[in-house]
């Protein structure tokens, strides 16, 4: 008698368990950096919500039809590379040069796979290129022109360079030359969890404003800007990127979830803090197996946002904003 009651009870705890989990989960970045709420007119303001909103809305669609985490990750950046509010595709700052460099990557948590472009100047998409790479080529990675001749043999769509022109980024090129200094803002990630139970993460950008000609950043670096495990979690970072590189900063979060059991909260808190004592600046965002969601950043803001199966779904700028 005691042994049903007791099997009752579990049975009624897994079932509890299994009602709370989400069914799929879908998390983005827009890049973080000095975004704060007094310095953004609210027509601006009210640009950025609706972009980050529509990105969502395209992840969710995919997930919702039972798509793959990879197939949502692809899809949400490339949504977000076509929108030039963010630097990534079309969007892209440019070099001291004044020419566009745009680095992309992306990773599935099932099996490890990875692929990644960088340095790309006439790629449309270079998300695309990065999961071309994984799925049509034996390497990670590409860069420059060779990245440009495989994703043109795959049948991706090249576009000359003054496609990524755009006069807002053009000035603030132009600022950041007068002051001497490299800015960083508006990287694109998304990171997600799917019905099947697996995880992926992706990041595209242009990187930093005045880079110099021939820098590569995190964002193509399978471990710094962008990770998944389905062991631990799905990663993608924004900001800069020297000290991403230099920290293994998203492998180093998987790392401690897997051997410090760190929940992907703290992980990524712990990460953001070694960043810091660096003096760098940046943000995350992590999702863990069981749809566990960390965006945590140093920097005044980070675009940002998340939806789930059930139908919560939260966009934010500002570090007052839960
Ligand atoms: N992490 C990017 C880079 O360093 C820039 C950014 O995230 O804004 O290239």
């Amino acid at each position: 008698m005691m042994k049903t009651y007791i099997l009752i009870f579990i049975g009624i705890i897994a079932c509890s368990f299994v009602l709370a989990q989400e069914k799929y989960v879908l998390v983005i970045h827009g890049g973080a950096g000095n975004i704060e709420k007094t310095k953004m007119p609210e027509k601006v303001q009210k640009k950025y919500e609706h972009a980050l909103n529509y990105a969502l809305e395209t992840g969710d669609s995919v997930l919702k039809n039972g798509g793959t985490c990879m197939d949502a990750v692809e899809q949400t950046i490339m949504m977000m590379e076509d929108c030039p509010l963010f630097n990534a595709g079309q969007g892209a700052v440019f070099t001291n040069k004044g020419t566009n460099e745009l680095d992309a990557s992306i990773m599935n948590g099932s099996d490890l796979n990875a692929g990644a472009v960088a340095g790309v100047t006439d790629i449309k998409n270079p998300i695309r290129a990065a999961r071309m790479v994984m799925e049509e080529s034996k390497h990670v990675m590409f860069g420059g022109k060779g990245a440009s001749e495989f994703a043109r043999q795959q049948g991706l769509e090249i576009v000359d360079s003054s496609y990524f022109y755009t006069e807002e980024r053009y000035k603030s090129l132009q600022k950041a030359i007068e002051k001497e200094k490299v800015e960083k803002h508006g990287t694109v990630g998304c990171v997600a969890l799917d019905q099947y139970g697996n995880l992926a993460a992706g990041t595209s950008t242009g990187g930093m404003t005045n880079k110099k000609f021939g820098r590569i950043g995190d964002s193509p670096i399978i471990g710094a800007g962008t990770y998944a495990s389905n062991q631990t979690c799905a990663i993608s970072c924004t900001g800069h990127g020297e000290y991403y590189i230099r920290l293994g900063f998203a492998r180093d979060i998987s790392a401690m979830m897997e051997y410090q059991h760190k929940t992907v909260e703290e992980a990524c808190r712990c990460e953001i803090e070694k960043l810091s004592r660096l003096n760098g600046t940046g943000g995350v965002i992590a999702l863990d197996k069981n749809g566990n969601i960390a965006m945590d950043f140093n920097t005044s803001g980070m675009f940002r946002g998340f939806i789930k199966s059930s139908g919560e779904k939260e966009v934010a700028m500002f570090d007052d904003e839960e």
